[in-house]
């Protein structure tokens, strides 16, 4: 029997700076004795006293596409994996600024350009970084770019040009990495997320659950997120796709999803925790409880995997009493994605689906 006052302790310590014992962390995650509700109530506590109610949405741009020489087995762009994606090079600069206007209109607060590959050449960096300039002059859109392994050098002409953030999953813990992975190691992703933040780039670094960790993984993950001090952490479930290394999930129960939002949220109190990949497939009936420690999602689906219509996704949240961080009233923002749904239908049932052409390249529909 969990005494009442142990949720109310959660939430003081965590609005305390105090860090949770790894132990209560992982009790976080398995004990049957603590309920769901009260544990949600306790994360929310802290969600709304850094956000509010409001909700940031993020809307992915796979700027570059597979054919990637890495070996991460839960990746479909990875070199060992036979999912049948859509495969391209990196866009053109034009290709990328219509998808910032369209992701700008459809309600985004970040626009997240997301290139395939281990890292960028430093010609490539260079490009990036006028792609970054050109968006922010013209549009009031945040920048986040996902380009692999960087060193300080291609850091600082990425803080140069005014990149906001830089993502770079450490997706479980160290002792675990070999496990998903051989041909980078956790202290490369380490050392890219450190050399963001020397050069003053927020970071969104963020995990995959449901790869057959320990929760201690989780919780270390959850500590090492901390000590870099975070800002954005983006907690995806493990996708099944057949033709992946890693195909089935382990343990995501949709409960056991909620443990995982609420145990970051504790651990990484104002850090703007993103319920990622697998929210719709994993979170099942439930989905619309991970807002409680969550704060933000990404809209339209994952990398290369369809998510749940646009407007399912802001009925939900405006549903629910959260309202979305945009320029657009919620009202407009439902009608502009119930459009867009009628003429491109998303289906997502129990399986994982592959994004196509039209969802992968929207400014060439
Ligand atoms: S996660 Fe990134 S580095 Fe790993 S295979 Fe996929 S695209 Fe390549």
């Amino acid at each position: 029997m969990i005494d009442a006052g142990f949720y109310g302790s959660l939430a003081t310590s965590a609005l305390g700076g105090e860090e949770l014992s790894d132990a209560v962390c992982e009790q976080i995650l398995l004990d049957p004795a603590i309920d769901l509700l009260p544990l949600l109530n306790a994360a929310y506590t802290v969600r709304k006293e850094y956000w509010g109610k409001s909700v940031q949405v993020h809307i992915l741009n796979n700027a570059a596409n597979g054919k990637c020489p890495e070996d991460c087995s839960y990746c479909t762009q990875g070199k060992n994996s036979s999912v049948d994606i859509e495969e391209y090079s990196m866009k053109s600069a034009d290709e990328i600024m219509a998808e910032a206007r369209l992701a700008y209109e459809n309600g985004a607060f970040r626009y997240c350009m997301v290139f395939s590959g281990r890292g960028p050449s430093a010609t490539r960096t260079e490009e990036l970084a006028q792609l970054v300039r050109d968006i922010k002059a013209t549009y009031p859109i945040e920048v986040c770019v996902s380009a692999g392994l960087l060193d300080d050098p291609k850091a600082a002409v990425l803080a140069e040009a005014g990149l906001d953030r830089l993502n770079h999953n450490l997706n479980t813990s160290e002792e675990h990495y070999a496990d998903i992975c051989t041909t980078h190691t956790y202290q490369d992703r380490l050392n890219t997320l450190k050399a963001a933040k020397r050069n003053g780039i927020e970071t969104c670094s963020g995990l995959i659950a449901g790869m057959g960790e320990p929760a201690s993984d989780l919780v270390e993950i959850a500590k090492t997120l901390r000590g870099l001090d975070a800002e954005s952490i983006p907690v995806n479930f493990l996708l099944p796709f057949e033709g992946n290394d890693l195909v089935e999930p382990v343990g995501l129960t949709p409960e056991y999803c909620l443990r995982v939002l609420c145990m970051f949220r504790f651990t990484n109190p104002r850090a703007e925790i993103r319920i990622a990949a697998g929210r719709e497939f994993h979170l099942r009936s439930m989905e619309v409880m991970s807002l409680y420690p969550a704060n933000s999602l990404f809209l339209a689906g994952y990398l290369n995997a369809k998510g749940a219509a646009s407007n399912r996704t802001y009925e939900m949240i405006s549903d629910a009493g959260f309202e979305i961080v945009s320029e657009f009233g919620a009202g407009e923002l439902v009608a502009s994605a119930e459009q867009s749904a009628a003429e491109h239908p998303v289906e997502i049932g129990g399986k994982s689906v592959v994004k196509d052409l039209d969802d992968l390249r929207p400014a060439a529909r």
